[in-house]
């Protein structure tokens, strides 16, 4: 391979790496994908097993998985093993990395929730003065978001709120149930918008890149992909200073080989992107590299109880279906002790009420989760993580995974900031819950770790100044011009939203650009 010189590499396969390869090879160049994981066959290999075809009996393999809550040993080959691919950090401030490796990536697993931006995010420091701007604004992106809304069909209704903005959707024209409306009535009495939410449908129940995207690029003949080889490193021409060359590794073969490259997109996933750069040597000449990590925070929320759908009384009118609180705090006043907003994940569900929503046991309890049985209704938020300097990923030197690659370090906690956020998203769901005529069960206060959103973002961020930013408005790295890195690495900030529609719009929008560059002759 090392005699070969593809036009563009491409790194990862997952939805920012199948966006750009799509674009790429439409416009008629040659691509190569080295992905670090297999081949999966998603319908074949996600049918349930019964527990006893399972060696643990569905209680997982110790050690393999402890940060990923989201597993258990009926999904367990998903992810990516802890003990294959450690990382470390200070045992007082955990952090949930949640990986997949299977080609395709998170694409193949994603809850498909789907926002843009806005520009209360991407103008979060004009708004309120914290951190920094975006170098582009809701107005850059929306094209590439509403082309990236089509090939995804997301369901949606407009809102016109501009902290909610709106969407090329596939109408949603679903009735509101019973419950829904109590709260939506409980959210205008108190100024709060309750919206439906919004979820690309795909398309035979999946979203990702290897039924939207791939397929497109591979119909081209211009796109080849390799699976199973872990890029553990990319090297420059010294002479140009431009990256020229990417060495890999067989996964199970554990052989040893490189491709040269006219140029590199990085598309491993925020973080094994920035990994990748930070063992390289490569593009940090700002010294940010690593920094400005952030996410959302999870967890927090309340369960409670529609009384009058207990008692075997829950009907489908009542019961069900989903609302979505989008952002509401800081947009035209101030709240006292939190800066950014959250927004509320809603659900009804008709579903058996969870045991520990009750401070009772033996009879008691089963003619409590008797009667409130089909009653249920939740909130938890979805609340922005201050992109702050001091959250960072560094190379940990003395650990390596299974192929001697070193290990990524991370470091990052909650501040106050998060903490007080949560506060008021459980006591304002509370308030919401209680207008609407909900007994209120259970209320968590605690976010889960940073990082269980599966959101992780920034540490290569975006910005004009090649002094405080990594990239530019583009996703190209400042220091080399045949380097773009285009996935969550270079958000600025994090916002309430889930990301992968600002990721794969601005892996669209960064192509195009690579493309128009390759062109005229500049890249
Ligand atoms: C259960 C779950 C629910 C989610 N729900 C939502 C949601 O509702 N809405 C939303 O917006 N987002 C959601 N997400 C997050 C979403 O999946 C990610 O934001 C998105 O898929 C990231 O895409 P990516 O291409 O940047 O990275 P990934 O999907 O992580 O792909 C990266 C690829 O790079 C490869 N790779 C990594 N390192 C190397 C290396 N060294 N060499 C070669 N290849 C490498 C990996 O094999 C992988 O396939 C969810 C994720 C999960 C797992």
């Amino acid at each position: 391979m090392a005699e070969e010189t593809v036009d563009v590499l491409i790194i990862g396969s997952g939805h920012s790496g199948g966006m750009a390869a799509k674009i790429l090879t439409e416009k008629g160049i040659s691509c190569l994908m080295l992905n670090a994981g297999p081949v999966a066959d998603v319908h074949k290999d996600t049918e349930p097993k019964p527990a006893y075809a399972l060696p643990f009996r569905g209680f997982s393999q110790p050690g393999r998985l402890p940060h990923v809550f989201q597993s258990n040993e009926f999904n367990a080959n998903t992810w990516v093993d802890e003990r294959e691919v450690p990382y470390t950090y200070d045992p007082q401030h955990p952090y949930n990395w949640v990986r997949v490796r299977l080609f395709g990536g998170r694409s193949l697993f994603w809850s498909r929730q789907s926002f843009r931006l806005s520009d209360y995010e991407f103008k979060g420091k004009s708004h309120d003065g914290f951190g920094d701007d975006w170098p582009i604004a809701l107005a850059d992106v929306a094209p590439y978001y509403s082309r990236v809304e089509a090939i995804f069909r997301v369901q949606g209704r407009a809102d016109g709120l501009p902290q909610y903005p709106d969407g090329n959707f596939v109408p949603d024209d679903s009735p509101w149930t019973g419950c829904m409306q109590r709260f939506i009535a409980a959210g205008k009495q108190m100024g709060i918008p309750v919206c439906k939410p919004r979820n690309s449908l795909g398309v035979d129940g999946l979203a990702s890149s290897v039924n939207l995207l791939l397929p497109d690029a591979f119909a081209t003949g211009k796109l080849k992909a390799i699976p199973n080889v872990v890029v553990r490193e990319l090297s420059v021409d010294k002479k140009t200073g431009l990256v020229n060359e990417a060495h890999f590794v067989d996964r199970i073969s554990r052989r040893e080989m490189s491709v040269k490259a006219r140029v590199v997109v990085l598309a491993a996933g925020t973080l094994e992107s920035t990994r990748l750069l930070l063992n390289s040597r490569l593009a940090n000449s700002s010294g940010v590299m690593g920094h400005y990590l952030a996410d959302q925070v999870y967890g927090p929320g309340i369960v409670c109880s529609v009384p009058e759908a207990r008692d075997g009384r829950a009907t489908p009118e009542l019961i069900g279906g989903g609302a979505l609180v989008p952002r509401f705090r800081n947009i035209n006043s101030k709240a006292k002790n939190f800066i950014r907003g959250y927004a509320l994940n809603v659900h009804s569900s008709t579903r058996p009420m969870d045991p520990r929503n009750f401070a009772a046991y033996g009879e008691e309890l089963q003619n409590k989760l008797d009667s409130y049985n089909g009653s249920g209704f939740s909130t938890s938020i979805m609340g922005e993580v201050l992109a702050r300097y001091e959250n960072h990923v560094s190379i940990d030197q003395k650990v390596v995974d299974a192929w001697d690659i070193p290990a990524l370090r991370i470091e990052t906690k909650y501040t106050d900031n998060e903490f007080n956020m949560a506060r008021d998203a459980v006591d304002t769901s509370i308030a919401l819950a209680e207008a609407a005529g909900f007994e209120v069960l259970s209320r968590n206060y605690d976010p889960n770790p940073p990082g269980y959103s599966i959101h992780e973002l920034g540490t290569c961020r975006m910005g004009n100044d090649p002094k405080t930013s990594v990239l530019n408005k583009w996703s190209q790295s400042h220091d080399i011009k045949n380097l773009f890195v285009v996935d969550g690495a270079s958000f600025v900030s994090a916002g309430w939203q889930n990301p992968t529609m600002t990721i794969v719009a601005l892996a669209m929008r960064a192509s195009e650009y690579l493309a128009e560059q390759m062109r005229q002759g500049n890249v």
